[in-house]
């Protein structure tokens, strides 16, 4: 709809402006964001072909200029003799269409989206509280226990369904002065939201007095450290994130604290010291669907499957990863139209265990979600060594997409010749 329409972070008239950094992040496939990108070049990537083509020196990661990538990018589809652009701000659903509006989707399609889909189906804020790898949690410090030993999940035993970081006075007390005094992040302009009921700011709430997070997310009743045999001064709770247990996320720490800072601070919590940040805490004006509870397996209208959404919009996080789901929106709705079933690459891979996540993620919690390891298959054997078992995770994952393509581009042809 630019320039007929701005946003508040836009600022030209091209396709594919990239609002604030201009890099896609790393190129090792040892790295989620490596991963992705070389599965979505195996599904040939247009994003990622003009990327290249305004690469900029950034070591191994794929940064660009800015300008030049997003000229080429409009300059790719303004010739295609398939395409015609349209400038215009879109404010209803139509079948056979790719919704990809981002998380700055303008206020009427936002309301024409929440009257098809129900006004809790689209969020306006997120508020992102960060996630850490069970195996880099301490255990020998860390207990499994809901409070009052009640809200135990399916299937728990007895031992609960939350982790608990048990602090004493001392660590309370230098915990919430370091939490006070770390650098935050002062975001654009039109991001200084006023913070809604359950979405300040940790660091906000802290700064409140000190002992405000100790009856808010940090207390400590109705838990007992089975190793002191005491309650807590104070607790750190964190709840699982996917169902088989591999990334944990701390209750209450929504955060505008820079990258850093969270590292630093959040391995002040006992049992985080080695603390491996799967995703860190954020908050900023995100439109976002509550993708498992609104949307089908192949992210489009459970009542009309030719009608999807891609982007930042389904709860991805990213540039990458909303153009690779904006690439397999595009393989799908192609399909569709030639009347195949839509596919989804399996979870092996990171493309298809991104899609898993937005089917699968439990809907009363749903937060946005960036490409990690912790999202994809663990591998069948244990491997100790991380970047080997990464390399390893890579690998299947690389030959999973190159044999799902094969698959699909053979219904292609089928689909030519008949
Ligand atoms: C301020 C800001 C900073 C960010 N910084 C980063 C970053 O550094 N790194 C990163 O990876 N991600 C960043 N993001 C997230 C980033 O926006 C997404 O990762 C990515 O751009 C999303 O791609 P998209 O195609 O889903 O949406 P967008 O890139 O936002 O594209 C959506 C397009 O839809 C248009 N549109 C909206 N409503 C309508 C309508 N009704 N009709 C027609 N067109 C419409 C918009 O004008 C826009 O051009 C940032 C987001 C914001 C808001």
């Amino acid at each position: 709809m630019r320039p007929v329409r701005k946003t508040p972070a836009h600022t030209t008239d091209k396709l594919a402006e990239l609002v604030c950094s201009n890099t896609f992040k790393s190129t090792e496939t040892s790295n989620a964001h490596g991963l992705l990108k070389a599965e979505m070049r195996a599904l040939g990537s247009m994003i990622l072909e003009c990327a290249d083509a305004a690469r900029v020196p950034a070591g191994s990661a794929l940064a660009v200029d800015r300008d030049a990538f997003a000229s080429a990018v409009t300059a790719k589809i303004a010739s295609h003799p398939n395409i015609e652009v349209t400038r215009e701000e879109v404010t209803t659903l139509e079948p056979c269409s790719i919704i990809a509006t981002g998380p700055l989707t303008s206020d009427a399609l936002a309301e024409a989206i929440r009257q098809r889909l129900g006004v809790g189906a689209l969020a306006f804020y997120d508020a992102i509280a960060p996630i850490v790898s069970r195996e880099s949690i301490d255990e020998t410090i860390a207990f499994q226990a809901s409070r009052y030993g009640r809200e135990t999940m399916e299937g728990e035993g007895e031992e609960g369904a939350y982790l608990n970081c048990p602090m004493s006075k001392e660590e309370y007390d230098a915990f919430i002065s370091a939490l006070t005094t770390a650098d935050q992040f002062h975001g654009h302009e039109f991001d200084e939201a006023p913070y809604f009921e359950g979405c300040m700011p940790v660091e906000v709430a802290a700064g409140r007095g000190a002992e405000t997070l100790r009856f808010g997310p940090m207390k400590p009743v109705g838990l007992q450290d089975p190793r002191s045999g005491s309650r807590p001064h104070a607790v750190v709770q964190l709840r699982r994130e996917d169902r088989h247990g591999r990334m944990w996320n701390l209750v209450g720490f929504q955060t505008r604290l820079r990258i850093p800072e969270q590292q630093r601070v959040f391995r002040m919590i006992p049992g985080l010291a080695n603390a491996e940040f799967l995703r860190y805490g954020s908050i900023h004006r995100n439109s976002y669907l509550n993708s498992p509870a609104a949307l089908s397996s192949h992210l489009s209208l459970r009542d009309d499957p030719t009608v999807l959404f891609a982007g930042q919009i389904t709860g991805v996080e990213g540039y990458t990863e909303s153009s690779a789901t904006g690439l397999l929106a595009g393989i799908n709705l192609s399909r569709i139209i030639g009347g195949d079933e839509p596919v989804i690459p399996p979870p092996v891979t990171m493309l298809g265990a991104l899609y898993r996540y937005m089917r699968e993620a439990d809907p009363t919690h749903f937060q946005p979600m960036n490409a990690n390891f912790g999202l994809v298959d663990d591998l069948p054997e244990t491997i100790r060594d991380k970047k080997r078992k990464r390399e390893l995770i890579a690998e299947r994952a690389l030959a999973a997409m190159a044999e799902w393509n094969e698959s699909i581009e053979s219904d292609a042809r089928v689909a030519e010749t008949s």
